[in-house]
């Protein structure tokens, strides 16, 4: 076979190729912005040039701080064409983490959406490797900024040459993008993606029986694009010419809807968080969800009741998905089977519900605490471990950490898993959620999912107390709808869960509160809950 590489450019030269007409489509500052990939090709070389002129070198990293915009598209697709390393910075973290991630990145130029300034301005005297910083918004004026120096984006683009040779001797070995991750404890740490690892992701991706996304999809990615590729949707939305929505700056869940209904979306992706809210929004205003083929649902456990309320209410499928920042992210998507359509519809649950089998690529299996391999019964619990193309195998120059999590050729996930008969795998808990009573093991996820199953209850977060006969003891952080405030009491949650699992196991306090906290990404912040509560 011949000796060919693996790059972006082969995203970006099918798309010009074959889609010029498609079109793509963004929220912006001053309403809906409207053009296609024919257009889109053009900026992308524009902003090549423009990078360029602006000094930055082959391998570099140009960071962004964006929303999800047509704009942030034409970074993701450019910088990694022309060599560069686009880094995406999470626009939730603390000022202290943004100055380590963009210093420890050593990034070269920041391109910045104008609403988020505010953030950069703030920690601008720490940064030591920025040289220039590029405002994005929808005019070629720049606005009042602390920056320096400080360019408009579109003017750089109109000014910058419409043509350019994307380079044909990269290698797929080179990094293409790099995103840290969120750590609970410690510094973020960060991952590079090889152009390799992000085409043999897409080409998984795109598999009818993952994400199976085609020429006639409508595709809006409400994953933010600064964590984890948005699930690679970027890439192979653009790899199949699907039409592409972006949701811009500050999407709440009624702006979503309206989106989904206007544009005719037919398949996106999100946290569970973001299902609530937009089930919550549903269900008050009616919305034409005919489109959807499905909402690809990722980041932490889908409670059973919500993947039901989607069916039985709005008639949209929600279709399960587990990944990391480490695994590109996919690495597995939860469908059901063809002999499995003959299943009586619970059974049916009892599977979509699990995070699914393995992308077409990757391997995985459960170990115990002596690294031994465990049986795929449906039952046994242990660490999963994972291993493929796409999946790190080092943090971004962190030895320390690299030497703990990837290990004899896998990486250690630190979540507790079970893999059935069938392959398909159970994300039980992280390691240091599970709940350890009396030596025996409650997976928070399963209680916090049953609760949320109850008609009063919103949201529902498990924590570990402190027990002296124990060790640890389950409690509840429950947010109750608004119509049921104060009239939902601790017995009725107990009572609901009982008969649903085993009595040893129920929560020794029902807490009820107003909000749980989420992370920077969306996912419930029990770290936050337990300094709060506990
Ligand atoms: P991040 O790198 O921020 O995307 O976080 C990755 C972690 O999120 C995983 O190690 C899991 O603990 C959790 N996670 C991701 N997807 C799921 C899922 N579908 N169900 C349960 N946990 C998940």
């Amino acid at each position: 076979m011949m000796n060919y590489p693996l790059t972006t450019k082969s995203i970006l030269e099918r798309a010009k190729m074959l889609y010029a007409k498609k079109e793509i489509v963004c929220r912006d500052y001053s309403g809906m912005f409207r053009y296609n990939y024919g257009q889109f090709y053009e900026r992308t070389c524009r902003l090549a040039n423009t990078l360029e002129g602006l000094g930055v070198k082959r391998g570099e990293r140009v960071a962004t701080l964006a929303w999800n915009t047509h704009r942030h598209l034409e970074l993701y697709l450019a910088v990694p064409t022309m060599g560069c390393v686009l880094h995406t910075l999470n626009l939730r973290l603390f000022p202290d983490q943004l100055i380590y991630v963009i210093n420890h990145a050593e990034d070269r130029v920041i391109m910045v959406d104008q609403d988020l300034l505010p953030l950069l301005e703030a920690i601008k005297d720490k940064l030591t490797t920025v040289k220039h910083f590029v405002i994005m918004n929808d005019t070629a004026e720049l606005p009042q900024t602390a920056l320096s120096p400080a360019h408009s984006y579109e003017k750089l683009l109109a000014e910058a040459s419409p043509a350019y040779n994307f380079p044909s001797d990269l290698d797929e070995w080179s990094p293409a993008a790099m995103c840290y991750t969120t750590a609970t404890t410690g510094d973020p740490k960060g991952v590079v993606y090889t152009h390799r690892a992000i085409l043999l992701h897409s080409l998984s991706c795109l598999s009818t029986d993952m994400m199976g996304l085609s020429e006639r999809d409508t595709v809006m990615a409400v994953v933010p694009m600064f964590h984890a590729n948005a699930w690679g949707m970027p890439f192979t939305a653009t790899w199949t010419g699907s039409k592409q929505v972006f949701p811009g700056s500050r999407p709440d869940p009624a702006i979503l809807c309206q989106l989904i209904q206007d544009e005719k979306v037919t398949m996106t992706a999100g946290v569970p968080t973001i299902w609530m809210g937009i089930l919550q929004v549903a269900e008050k205003v009616k919305y034409d969800f005919s489109s959807v083929k499905g909402f690809i649902c990722g980041g932490s456990a889908i409670p059973l009741a919500l993947m039901k309320a989607y069916d039985e209410k709005l008639g949209v499928p929600v279709i399960h998905a587990y990944g990391m920042t480490e695994t590109t992210p996919l690495v597995t998507l939860s469908r059901t089977k063809s002999y499995m359509d003959q299943w009586p519809e619970d059974q049916q649950y009892t599977i979509r519900v699990k995070q699914g089998v393995v992308a077409p690529g990757l391997e995985l299996k459960i170990v115990g605490e002596n690294g031994e391999d465990l049986p795929h019964d449906g039952k046994t619990m242990g660490e999963l471990l994972i291993r493929g193309p796409w999946i790190a195998g080092e943090y971004y120059k962190n030895p320390e950490k690299s030497a703990e999590c990837m290990k004899d050729g896998w990486l250690h996930t630190n979540d507790i898993a079970t893999i059935d008969e069938e392959g398909y795998i159970f994300i039980c808990d992280r390691t240091k959620d599970l709940i350890k009573s009396g030596g025996e093991w409650i997976s928070s996820v399963d209680m916090e999912n049953t609760i949320m199953a109850h008609p009063a209850v919103a949201e529902a977060a498990v924590i570990a107390m402190p027990h002296e006969k124990w060790d640890e003891r389950p409690m509840a952080c429950v947010v109750l709808k608004p119509d049921y405030a104060g009239k939902t009491t601790e017995e009725d949650i107990k009572s609901f869960l009982d008969g649903k699992m085993a009595k040893w196991m129920l929560p020794d306090k029902v807490l009820f509160i107003e909000e749980i906290p989420k992370t920077s990404v969306g996912k419930f912040n029990k770290k936050e809950l337990r300094k709060l509560y506990l």
